[in-house]
C-alpha cells in the first residue's frame, strides 16, 4: 500500500507522469487477463504498463555533472550496462529453475543487440555501450514465482546483496542499492551513465512472466531493467527488441501504445527535454503524429525497420536545435572566471593568472532531472595581442572534467598588452573570452594591470 500511495503522490506532483503511475496502481487489475488472447500478445507483447519510478529523492544545487541519482538523464555518450543473471539456490524457495551456458549466452546476445541497437540511431548522440562480464549472481528466492509488485525487493534485495551492495533498511533499499552499484560501474568504467539488465530464468515456468504477468518492465531513470527470458511465451528471439523498448523507459521515452487509461495524453511529457508524447498511438485520441516507433506496440516491427519516432528521440535527449550536430543536452557553453590576477610586480616578467572553467549544463525542462553535463573542459586558453593560443596549465595536471582549475603563465619584455583567456569544452564549444590589459616592466615596480574585466561573446 505504501508503494501505491507513494505513486498516487507522485501522480499529483508529476502531471506527465500521472497516466503511468496510476496505471502502475491498477497494474494487479490490467495483468493476467492476455492468456485468451495469445495473438494479441504476439503482436504487442507489451500492452500492459511496463514503465514505473522509483521516488528518489532531489538533492539541492544543481551539480555539473550528473549526481548519484541522475544515471540516466539522457541517452547520450558513454552508457556502462551490467547484464545480472539470478540464480536460484533453493535457500528459501524452492528452486524450479536452472540457467544452462547455452541459454545465458543466448540471453546475453540478444540483451546486447538490444541495447546496442539504439547506438545506431542517431551518431550525433555519440553512443558507446560497455557491458560488463555477465553475472550470474545467487539468490535464495526463485524470482518468477513472485509478483513484481511488491516483491521484486526480495530478490534483487538479495542479488545484490550478493554482489556486495548490500540494500539500506529504508524504503526502495533494493533500488538504493543497484543505484549504489551503476554508480559504481560509472566511477569504474570512467561512463556518463550505467543501468542494470537482470535477465530472470522462466524455462518452467508455466505463463513465462512472473506472478502478476510483468516480463518486461523498467523504471524511467532506471537504475534498471527487467527481462524474463522466454517473455510471456513470446520467444526468446525477441528478447533484443523488447530490451531496446526498456531501455527507452530507463531513459525517459514513454509508452505510445495504448494501454487502456484515459489519462494517457498526448501532452504528457518526460525526459531532459521534457518532451511531449505526440506519437501515442490511441484509438479515441488524434496524436501530431502517427509512425511505427521502439516505444509502440509492434515493438518486433519497429526493432526490424530501426524506427525511434521524433517525441521518442526527443524524449532521450535527441534534438538539435540550433541545427549544428550537437544534441541539446550536450550543446553546452564553459565560462571562464579568473580567481587571481597579477597584483604584484613580476620581476621575472612572468604574468600570471589563475581561474576556473566549468561547463555550464544545457537547462534540464524536467521538474524531476537535475541540470548535468557530460561534457569537459578539453583546455583553456591564453592568447597575447590576438596571437595564437596556447593552452595553459590544469591545476590537476589534464583537462579532463567539467570544472578545472588552471594557471596562465606568460613570460613577456617590456611593454603593454592584450592578454585574453578562454576554455573549450569537449564538443569544441568555446567559452566567454576575459581579456585585461597588462603593463609589463623588467626595471622598476611599473609594473601596472588595468583591470576591469572586457567580458564579450566569442564568436570564432
Ligand atoms: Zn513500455
Amino acid at each position: 500500500m505504501k508503494r501505491i500511495l507513494i505513486a498516487l503522490i507522485l501522480g499529483v506532483m508529476f502531471i506527465a507522469l500521472n497516466a503511468l503511475l496510476i496505471n502502475f496502481a491498477s497494474t494487479q487489475a490490467l495483468n493476467g487477463t492476455d492468456a485468451a488472447d495469445s495473438a494479441a500478445i504476439m503482436l504487442t507483447p507489451v500492452m500492459k504498463p511496463d514503465a514505473f519510478m522509483f521516488p528518489t529523492p532531489t538533492p539541492g544545487g544543481p551539480p555539473a555533472a550528473p549526481g548519484w541519482q541522475a544515471t540516466s538523464s539522457y541517452m547520450i555518450g558513454k552508457i556502462v550496462v551490467s547484464i545480472v543473471f539470478p540464480e536460484s539456490n533453493g535457500g528459501i524457495d524452492p528452486s524450479t529453475e536452472n540457467w544452462s551456458m547455452e541459454r545465458l549466452t543466448q540471453a546475453q546476445s540478444q540483451v546486447i543487440a538490444g541495447i546496442n541497437w539504439w547506438s545506431e540511431r542517431d551518431p550525433n548522440a555519440q553512443l558507446t555501450f560497455i557491458f560488463t562480464s555477465p553475472l550470474t549472481v545467487e539468490t535464495s528466492y526463485e524470482p518468477i514465482i513472485h509478483p513484481v509488485f511488491p516483491e521484486e525487493n526480495l530478490w534483487i534485495g538479495d542479488v545484490m546483496q550478493s554482489l556486495g551492495y548490500p540494500p539500506p533498511s529504508s524504503d526502495y533499499g533494493y533500488a538504493i542499492a543497484v543505484r549504489n552499484y551503476v554508480n559504481a560501474l560509472r566511477e569504474q568504467y570512467q561512463a556518463d551513465w550505467g543501468t542494470v539488465v537482470f535477465v530472470v530464468d522462466d524455462e518452467n515456468d508455466p505463463d513465462h512472466a512472473f506472478a502478476d504477468g510483468l516480463f518486461g518492465y523498467a523504471y524511467f531513470n532506471g537504475p534498471y531493467l527487467v527481462l524474463t527470458h522466454n517473455l510471456n511465451g513470446w520467444g526468446t528471439e525477441h528478447m533484443d527488441a523488447i530490451a531496446a523498448h526498456e531501455l527507452g523507459h530507463v531513459f525517459w521515452a514513454q509508452d505510445q501504445y495504448d494501454f487502456g487509461n484515459a489519462s494517457q495524453l498526448c501532452e504528457d511529457r518526460s525526459g531532459y527535454l521534457f518532451a511531449e508524447n505526440q506519437n501515442l498511438n490511441r484509438a479515441d485520441i488524434s496524436c501530431l503524429i502517427n509512425e511505427p516507433s521502439i516505444m509502440r506496440g509492434d515493438v518486433d516491427l519497429a526493432y526490424a525497420t530501426n524506427s525511434v519516432d521524433p517525441y521518442a528521440r526527443m524524449q532521450v535527449g535527441w534534438n538539435d536545435t540550433d541545427g549544428d550536430g550537437i544534441l541539446d543536452p550536450i550543446d553546452t557553453t564553459p565560462m571562464v572566471t579568473i580567481t587571481n590576477f597579477p597584483t604584484m610586480p613580476v620581476l621575472s616578467r612572468v604574468v600570471v593568472y589563475t581561474g576556473v572553467a566549468q561547463d555550464i549544463s544545457f537547462p534540464s525542462n524536467s521538474p524531476m532531472i537535475l541540470n548535468a553535463t557530460i561534457n569537459n573542459i578539453a583546455t583553456v586558453q591564453q592568447r597575447v595581442d590576438s596571437g595564437t593560443w596556447h593552452t595553459t596549465f590544469p591545476s590537476d595536471g589534464v583537462f579532463n572534467s567539467a570544472t578545472e582549475q588552471f594557471e596562465s603563465r606568460v613570460l613577456l619584455p617590456n611593454g603593454t598588452y592584450t592578454i585574453e583567456l578562454r576554455a573549450v569544452n569537449s564538443q569544441n564549444n568555446i567559452s566567454n573570452i576575459i581579456t585585461t590589459t597588462v603593463t609589463v616592466s623588467s626595471t622598476a615596480p611599473l609594473y601596472t594591470i588595468c583591470l576591469p574585466l572586457i567580458l564579450r561573446q566569442n564568436t570564432n
